[in-house]
């Protein structure tokens, strides 16, 4: 029998209307005051590229947690909410950061309509908002940079936001399916075949890695309820010395949450025991 991976079935509980305006609002528009400051105040450019992606890291990480919590399986539901969070995050920097850009001249001024908004940053545009060493970017070089903080910010909310719809759930007991184990074995030199292999359902096959390619990492996850149904996910691991002497450790996913039965999840525990070391 071909097994099948796990696939989000698009359902969620009616607490996750809540959820998002809940914790994401939230999150988003305390993140966007820190970042908006942060950015007026802080000289270095890259300090505040990090601070975009920890911003969008952030209200994605307060959707994932919405996720969660309204045991949310609907892709496209987290995607909408994800661009109406980037949207909402990226005004509410604009409207604090001309606060506190013009607070800097003296000026108390908060500007919450778009219009007038929009008025303000052209102005600043005209005038430069910060340098790097001596140079001051103005018109179209600052809005390429705002552009690209947009960009960076946006992406970081998709790529982190994403993960929690994705993970697998049990849709029998409505419950989030947990990590059960996680075992290392010795990579092989045919991947494809290892992962054809697996995905006809014979486990097994990691046993026979011939030891020549990237070591491997197994993940299943289970329902902690039934114990019924549950998941495996097969990484292949690869460690890289930098020129700096440091170990950097890469992934590359081979299996992503193939499905198993309760026979299935017996028979990959049972490798366990034979584990290469
Ligand atoms: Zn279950």
């Amino acid at each position: 029998m071909k097994a099948s991976h796990y696939a989000p079935s698009g359902g969620f509980s009616i607490a996750a209307l809540l959820t998002i305006p809940i914790i994401v609002l939230p999150t988003a528009a305390l993140l966007a005051a820190l970042y908006a400051y942060l950015s007026v105040y802080n000289p270095f450019i890259y300090v505040t590229a990090l601070g975009t992606m920890a911003f969008g890291a952030g209200v994605g990480l307060s959707m994932n947690l919405a996720a969660r919590w309204g045991k949310i399986r609907a892709p496209k539901l987290v995607g909408l909410a994800l661009l109406l969070a980037g949207a909402a995050s990226l005004y509410l920097t604009w409207v604090v950061w001309v606060h506190a850009f013009l607070g800097r001249g003296d000026l108390d001024v908060w500007i919450w309509g778009p219009a007038e908004l929009w008025g303000v940053i052209q102005l600043v545009a005209q005038q430069g908002a910060w340098s790097l060493s001596s140079y001051t970017p103005t018109g179209i070089v600052l809005y390429i940079f705002w552009g690209a903080e947009a960009l960076l910010l946006i992406g970081f909310i998709f790529i982190v936001g994403l993960n929690q719809v994705y993970a697998p759930f049990c849709e029998r007991c409505a419950a989030w399916m947990t990590e059960l184990d996680s075992q290392a074995w010795a990579g092989t030199s045919d991947e494809p075949a290892l992962i054809a292999r697996i995905k006809a359902g014979a486990l097994e096959a990691v046993e026979d890695s011939d030891g020549e390619g990237a070591p491997l990492a197994l993940t299943l996850h289970h329902c902690p309820r039934c114990q019924r149904v549950g998941t495996l996910s097969l990484k292949a691991v690869t460690v890289t010395v930098n020129d700096k002497g440091k170990e950097e450790t890469s992934t590359r996913d081979l299996i992503e949450h193939l499905m198993l039965d309760e026979d299935g999840l017996r028979r990959a525990r049972a490798l366990r025991a034979s584990e290469v070391e």
